[in-house]
């Protein structure tokens, strides 16, 4: 199954985009029923994770802990100035793999997929792989 781009435009500095939707919508385009579906996001200073859907609170609270544990200043040396960006990219990780089951995300009943942004506003894509069994 060939590799989807999807773009994603970010409105915030530091933001969690809900992509689920995006995502499942590339499961059914790929007509695979059972698999395994891959999310890939190809930049230094953004996440892919799973998380709460239900309560936006949940994403409010997140996205403020995690910038009171790598705050934006702190006496970092990388020239681009943000070094905070990069710390929490990896810390949240770059990939997620959500199981396919008759054509749905194998996804909990509060599950939600995120982009997670920590460097916007900015344009930004990307790939998902869906692998048949
Ligand atoms: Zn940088």
């Amino acid at each position: 199954m060939k590799t989807e781009k999807l773009d994603i435009i970010t409105d915030g500095h530091t933001q969690m985009k809900n992509i689920t939707d995006a995502v499942q919508d590339a499961v059914t385009r790929s007509g695979v029923r059972s698999g395994i579906c891959t999310v890939f996001v190809p930049h230094t200073t953004a996440a892919v994770t799973i998380n709460e859907n239900a309560d936006p609170d949940v994403v409010r609270d997140f996205t403020m802990e995690i910038n009171k544990i790598v705050p934006w200043e702190d006496g970092y040396r990388h020239f681009e100035g943000n070094s905070a960006a990069h710390l929490k990219s990896s810390m949240i990780g770059f990939s997620e793999q959500i199981l396919i089951e008759d054509g749905k995300l194998l996804l909990g009943v509060w599950q939600g997929i995120y982009f997670v942004e920590f460097d916007g506003p900015r344009h930004r894509h990307l790939y998902v792989k869906i692998m048949e069994d």
